[in-house]
């Protein structure tokens, strides 16, 4: 495509972690395939992590310091680190990169700022550059609702908690029936960040003001679909004119980008042998469970021995991510159980990390053991396939509970996890009882409908489609945008 066609240039930045990284790329590479300039902002130690992701036309990598050091990096807090350097450090750096990267020959100049959440700060690039931003907030609109309303249940008193009986005395059950576009749900379920004791808790805190910054945003972009929360959607119209549902991203960017060319970004090593170990596997299509806990969780050594004991008591075949780190102290596979792998050999594979969507829509795979993080659920959706929810932070509580209630696809773990309902809750979605036949009926009407969405004429492609042509004219717009049409004009 030629480049004077590709006027609107979108620049990118996400929060530097999978959860947010992977997201954005998605949506990178959908405005790209759109036809609008795209450059994708890593921070540096990331952008060495990649090995230096290359680029193709149109379409470049570009990175900044996140002002960390290496005593940082391995602190037990290192992300809210991360956040706290972001935010001292990395304007300036990102404002000077864009105004570079106009200056060069044949690129056009910056003309929107995409961010994902956690990142707000850079809003105010958008704003030195005189173009507009857009939010790709990274929850469902549910979490993103609930994580908006942190500050009412602040100013109203549910939170913080008086004390620390009040996280197992059942105050957390309070059925909480405001929020407008939501059914009843329990306090409990809105957020992790309910459950402080602490009245100046830095994470709740950032999360509702990193919320509510969006407004200053021109659009919010949303990895959801209409249909599947369309209540809450249609609520948060009134607050936010400009929402763009473009979701699910991964079914989104299924059908309309080139997967030969397009850009992976992985942290981690995917395990491809994986992938034979299914195609290998001799039991009936959907009999594998697929367990994995995304790129941030971590469990204790006894949470690990619950599910490690409730996997091999339910006697199903099943394939999980142990990633490293997944277990605190830094641990991953070497804090299994003694006589876990014995135990389930020949049913078992344990991966580092997996390529999560291929195998999701492996035929094989039929139930999913989840943390409920976004990605993940969406991911799920998109390939039909049921989940036992054991979610342990931020949204991931309402993502379980739309997965459990509102959409029929998700069986709940109690928060003190036991192996015997682990092996229980196993056995009831992989064993083809009542409850699993419901939920895989449910599975499958979702994964239809988010089929739907995302192909033309459905909602999640017009909305893209919308959101390009939104960059096309606020490009056109901006002063930046009409600079470099004079200077292509001028020499053609
Ligand atoms: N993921 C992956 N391989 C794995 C485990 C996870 O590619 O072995 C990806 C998964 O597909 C998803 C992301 O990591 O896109 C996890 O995001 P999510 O929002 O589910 O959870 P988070 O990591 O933010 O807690």
């Amino acid at each position: 495509m030629e480049e004077g066609k590709r006027a609107a240039h979108a620049m990118l930045f996400p929060f530097p972690c999978s959860g947010h990284i992977n997201p954005t790329l998605k949506l990178a590479e959908l405005l790209h395939s759109r036809g609008v300039h795209v450059t994708f902002v890593n921070t540096d130690h990331n952008h060495q992590r990649l090995r230096r992701p290359r680029g193709r036309e149109g379409f470049r990598f570009e990175s900044v310091a996140d002002g960390l050091d290496g005593a940082d990096r391995v602190a037990p807090d290192r992300t809210v680190r991360l956040y706290l350097s972001l935010r001292k450090t990395c304007k300036a750096p990102l404002l000077d990169l864009a105004r570079r990267l106009g200056k060069r020959e044949g690129v056009p100049p910056v003309t929107c700022v995409v961010i994902s959440g956690l990142v707000s700060f850079a809003l105010a690039v958008a704003d030195d550059l005189r173009v507009p931003s857009f939010v790709l907030w990274g929850t469902s609109a549910v979490g993103f609702v609930c994580t908006l309303r942190l500050r009412q249940l602040r100013q109203r008193g549910y939170t913080p908690l008086k004390d620390e009986t009040y996280l197992t005395n059942g105050y957390l059950d309070t059925p909480i029936d405001w929020i407008a576009g939501m059914p009843t749900v329990r306090l409990g379920d809105v957020s992790s960040f309910v459950r402080t004791l602490d009245p100046t808790s830095f994470a709740l805190r950032v999360e509702e003001e990193e919320a509510n910054s969006c407004a200053r945003a021109q659009g919010l972009i949303l990895n959801t679909f209409h249909d599947l929360e369309a209540d809450v959607l249609d609520a948060l119209g009134d607050e936010f004119p400009r929402v763009y549902t473009i979701g699910p991203l991964a079914a989104a960017m299924h059908r309309r980008v080139d997967h030969h060319v397009a850009s992976g970004l992985s942290l981690w090593e995917e395990d491809a042998a994986c992938m034979a170990w299914l195609d290998a596997r001799p039991e009936p299509p959907g009999s594998v469970l697929y367990v994995s806990f995304g790129s941030l969780a971590v469990l204790s050594p006894g949470q690990l021995a619950e599910f490690a004991w409730g996997l091999a008591a339910s006697e199903r075949p099943f394939l999980w991510v142990v990633r490293p780190g997944l277990v605190g102290g830094d641990r991953g596979m070497d804090a299994l159980p003694e006589d876990f792998l014995a135990a389930t050999k020949g049913r078992s594979f344990i991966a580092e990390w997996c390529a999560q969507e291929q195998v999701l829509r492996h035929r094989a795979v039929g139930g999913f053991l989840t943390h409920s993080g976004w990605n993940s659920t969406t991911e799920s959706i998109w390939a039909g396939v049921p989940m036992i929810c054991a979610p342990g932070f931020a949204d991931q509580y309402i993502n379980c509970r739309y997965a459990c209630g509102e959409w029929g696809i998700g069986l709940r773990l109690d928060e003190e996890l036991r192996r015997e309902q682990v092996a229980a809750h196993v056995e009831e979605l992989m064993g083809g009882g009542k409850k699993a036949q419901d939920m895989r009926r449910n599975a499958a009407e979702w994964k239809a409908r988010a089929e739907a969405a995302t192909e033309p004429g459905g909602s999640a492609y017009e909305n893209l489609d919308k959101l390009v042509e939104e960059l096309r004219v606020e490009g056109s717009n901006s002063s930046a945008a009409v600079k470099f049409a004079t200077v292509t004009n001028g020499r053609r």
